[in-house]
This record gives structure tokens, C-alpha cells and sequence, in this order.
């Protein structure tokens, strides 16, 4: 059998480039070298609730044609991310909003809170942010930046937040109105059934073999494609030459517990450095759902060597020159299509990388 493409991964930007392949008629193959589909927003059914194995997945994006598209493959529910903060005792909700406000110095209106961050904001006498550390004391303050930033963060990085990169924390939405939702973007959910079934519908019809490592069996391989699509790790595939590139990595601990309800939200997370994990996500909260038991996760930041998994990438100035050394030999190489998160060493969340892989299909096809 030859086919048009050869997929390596069944994660989301292979699913989406596969889905849309098969669509568009030509004959695909996706292999995994894991044990299952859906790369790292798997989900597996454990006491009938879908568990995040990769860590918590939410999905949002403003995009509506992405939006459409996974909603034509499964129907999503109405989640909304709305983590809390345990620091030194306390609960405060997420993002920084005028509930956080609130807890933190008892204001009451948005003109009371600007007036707060702003006192804090010229006490910290920065005006150009170079690190996280100074660019989350311009934004929300000391007393914010110690309450729920500084702790959770370096042990989140392994790293002082003024030696990281002040673009980290940019992620975060500050609001002056009483709104939990963690996330900015028109549109947002998890699909009902969870990930695994969105990948699968994405699979649907299509060979996927598993249990397949592309580099371990490149020779026979390569060779039954027109075209590669490699999703996996760009300096794997050129045998590091140049080196490795850097990740941080994260250790799982899930527990069944049997009580309903052990949180009474999908994400806690716990800033203080006296905790060594991050967060603690009870997964059926993510559906709303109504079991007898309950998973939960503990959540470690862990360094990263090779042989870990890889799962945030390390955007400095020595691993993005040593990217665009591997890019320049990926460029080289007409046979292959490289995407995804760890083929491009971006930090991708899923729906841009659905978005990814339209594009570049579109690209391909027109
Ligand atoms: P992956 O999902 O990593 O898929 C790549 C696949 O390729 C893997 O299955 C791998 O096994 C396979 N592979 C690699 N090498 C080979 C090989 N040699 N042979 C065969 N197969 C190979 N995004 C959001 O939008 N919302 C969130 O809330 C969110 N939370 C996240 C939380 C955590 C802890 C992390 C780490 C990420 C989170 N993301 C989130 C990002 C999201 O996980 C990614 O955007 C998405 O999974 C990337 O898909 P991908 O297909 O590029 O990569
Ligand atoms: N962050 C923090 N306190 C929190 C949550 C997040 O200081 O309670 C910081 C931390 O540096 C983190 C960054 O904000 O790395 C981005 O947070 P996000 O929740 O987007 O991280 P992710 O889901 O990617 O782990």
C-alpha cells in the first residue's frame, strides 16, 4: 500500500492535517509511537470520568472557524475555566479580578483597585519590565505578585522569576469587573465525552497504527509516502545533531478517591512553596459530573532531561537560535511537512494548532 501522506502522531495537529487529508481524498496512514491516540489531551475513561492524563485540558479560542470545526466532530459543553488560588491558607479566585481584589484588600469598585495597583505600581519605580518578576510588579502590584505570582511560579519554572522571561506571565487576563473566567477568548468548552473521542472522530476511517516509532523504523518508512508530516520532537529527528533542545517536564499523581466531591472546582491551584506540586485538577468537574467517586491529580513541575516527557518548551534566546538551526535543515527536506508543538518548538495551545494544520493544508492542497 502507498499513501499520499504519512502522519507521524495522532495528536491534535496530525488528527486535524489527517481529518482534513481524508476529506480532501487522499489515502493516509497515522502512526503513534505512544499507546494511544490524541497525543498529550488524551483522556481515559477511569470510574466513568474523562481524566486529563496529560494535565488539564480547556479548550477556548476566538477563532470561529476552528470553533465550528470541532463542533461539527462533537458536541462541547459549557465550561468555563475558573481556577482558585490557595495561598498561605486563603482561597482567591483567578484570574486577578475585582473578586481577587476584593479578598485581597477588601475594595469594593474598580476605581479603588486601579487606585491600589497604580500606589504599588509607582512604588515599584520600574518603568521597563526586563524579567517576570519586574514586568508582574508593573502589572498587578507587590502584594499580588507575592500573594499568588512569585511562589507558584519559580517552582512552576525551577527558575527566580527575575531570570524569567517577563512574556510568561502576559498569559494572564487582569479585569476590573467580577468575572472568574480564566481565559479572554469568544469561545470555550471541553468536549462532551471528552478529547479522546474528538481525536477519534478526527481518525475516523483512517489507518492509525500504534505503538509505532517513526525514527526506529524510518528506513521502511519514509519510502510508503508521498508525503511525511512529522508532528514529534525536530531535534530527535536530526539526531541532535546541534544538541538538544530544552523543556520542563511535569510528574502526574492521580488518586480515586471515593467521595463525591473533593474540591468543589475542576482546578485549585496552590501557590505556596511549602506545596511541591502546582495544582490539583478533579477532573469530573470539567462535565459537570455527578459520579460516586472522584480523580483526582496532583500536578509536580519536574526538570527535564532526555527520555522525560516533553512538555513546555523553553522559548530563550539559546533554545530559539538552536530551533532555527534545525529549521533551516528541516526547510531543506521537500518530503516533509513539520508541525505541531514540538516540530516547531512553540508553545501551540490546541486551537492553534488545529489552526496550524489547516493552514499549512490549505498550503499544500491549493
Ligand atoms: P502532541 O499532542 O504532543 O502530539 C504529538 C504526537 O506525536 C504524540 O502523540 C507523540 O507520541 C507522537 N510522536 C512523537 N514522536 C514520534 C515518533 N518518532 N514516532 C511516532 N509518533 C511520535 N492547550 C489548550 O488549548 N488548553 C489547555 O488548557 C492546555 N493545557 C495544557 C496543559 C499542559 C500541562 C500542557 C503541557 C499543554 C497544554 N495545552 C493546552 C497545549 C496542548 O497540549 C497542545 O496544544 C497540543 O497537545 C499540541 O498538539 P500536537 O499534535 O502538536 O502535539
Ligand atoms: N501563574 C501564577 N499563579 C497562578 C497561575 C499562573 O503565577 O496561580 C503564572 C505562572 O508563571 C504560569 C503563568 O502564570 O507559568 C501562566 O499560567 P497558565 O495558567 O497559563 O499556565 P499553564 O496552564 O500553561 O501551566
Amino acid at each position: 500500500m502507498h499513501y499520499n501522506y504519512l502522519i507521524v502522531g495522532a495528536g491534535l495537529f496530525g488528527a486535524t492535517f489527517a481529518n482534513l487529508a481524508k476529506k480532501a481524498g487522499k489515502s493516509v496512514l497515522v502512526i503513534d509511537k505512544r499507546n494511544h491516540i490524541a497525543g498529550n489531551c488524551y483522556t481515559e475513561n477511569i470510574e466513568g470520568i474523562n481524566v486529563h492524563k496529560y494535565g488539564a485540558h480547556i479548550f477556548h479560542t476566538s477563532n470561529k472557524q476552528v470553533w465550528d470545526y470541532v463542533n461539527s466532530l462533537v458536541e462541547f459543553n459549557r465550561y468555563t475555566n475558573s481556577p482558585v488560588a490557595m495561598s498561605k491558607g486563603k482561597l482567591y479566585n483567578l484570574p486577578f479580578n475585582m473578586n481577587t481584589f476584593n479578598q485581597l484588600w477588601g475594595v469594593h469598585t474598580p476605581v479603588e483597585a486601579q487606585a491600589k495597583i497604580a500606589e504599588q505600581r509607582a512604588a515599584s519605580g520600574i518603568t521597563e519590565p526586563c524579567n517576570l518578576e519586574e514586568q508582574a510588579l508593573t502589572l498587578v502590584g507587590k502584594d499580588i505578585y507575592e500573594a499568588l505570582i512569585k511562589e507558584y511560579t519559580e517552582k512552576q519554572w525551577g527558575r527566580k522569576c527575575s531570570e524569567l522571561p517577563a512574556s510568561i506571565i502576559k498569559r494572564l487576563p487582569i479585569r476590573f469587573t467580577f468575572d472568574n473566567n480564566y481565559f479572554n477568548d469568544l469561545y470555550q468548552g471541553i468536549p462532551c465525552g471528552g478529547y479522546t473521542k474528538l481525536v477519534e472522530k478526527m481518525l475516523e476511517g483512517i489507518e492509525v497504527r500504534l505503538n509505532t516509532d517513526f525514527l526506529e523504523n524510518r528506513t521502511e518508512l519514509e519510502p510508503i509516502a508521498d508525503r511525511v508530516v512529522y508532528t514529534g520532537p525536530i531535534d530527535e529527528f536530526f539526531e541532535y545533531r546541534f544538541g538538544n533542545l530544552e523543556y520542563r517536564s511535569l510528574k502526574f499523581e492521580n488518586k480515586v478517591l471515593d467521595v463525591e466531591n473533593f474540591q468543589g472546582n475542576a482546578v485549585v491551584n496552590y501557590i505556596d512553596s511549602k506545596y511541591p506540586y502546582t495544582r490539583i485538577t478533579e477532573h469530573k468537574h470539567f462535565e459537570f459530573g455527578i459520579q460516586p467517586k472522584t480523580v483526582v491529580t496532583r500536578e509536580y513541575p519536574d526538570s527535564w532531561e532526555l527520555g522525560k516527557e516533553r512538555f513546555y518548551t523553553v522559548n530563550d534566546s539559546k533554545n530559539t537560535e538552536l530551533y532555527s538551526k534545525y529549521k533551516v535543515l528541516a526547510d531543506q527536506l521537500s518530503k516533509y511537512i513539520f508541525g505541531g508543538r514540538l516540530a516547531e518548538y512553540k508553545y501551540y495551545d490546541m486551537d492553534d494548532v488545529i489552526e496550524r494544520a489547516m493552514v499549512i493544508f490549505n498550503q499544500e492542497n491549493n
